[in-house]
């Protein structure tokens, strides 16, 4: 993948990403509850996919994160973010948008 379709595909990630928050920060009950079923079950597809990819080998190491000489342990950085942000930050609810320092935002899109 070339450089400028790599920065295409992140830049259409993080602003589905922005879309998303701001419609958990901002939408009425019915448009949320629309946007939950319609977004929740892909993006546990996705996670579930994402995992898959990065499952353990039969020596304990990632498949997908391990090349031939260079073995990587598993639980790799994939599967340590997955548990830190579906495991361990929902143990922890974040403060909300607006009690969060400036720092820890990123600019929302607007939703369409
Ligand atoms: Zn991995």
């Amino acid at each position: 993948m070339d450089e400028i379709l790599g920065q295409v595909l992140r830049n259409a990630v993080w602003e589905r990403l922005d879309v998303l928050s701001e419609l958990a920060n901002r939408a009425d009950a019915p448009s949320l509850l629309s946007v939950a079923r319609s977004e929740l079950p892909r993006l546990t597809e996705g996670w579930r996919t994402l995992l898959a990819a990065h499952d353990t080998d039969d020596k304990g190491n990632c498949i997908e994160c391990s090349s031939r000489w260079r073995p990587r342990s598993a639980p790799c950085s994939v599967w340590r973010s997955a548990y830190e942000h579906l495991v361990a930050g929902a143990l922890a609810p974040r403060p909300a948008r607006h009690q969060r320092p400036a720092h820890e935002l990123r600019p929302a899109a607007p939703v369409p």
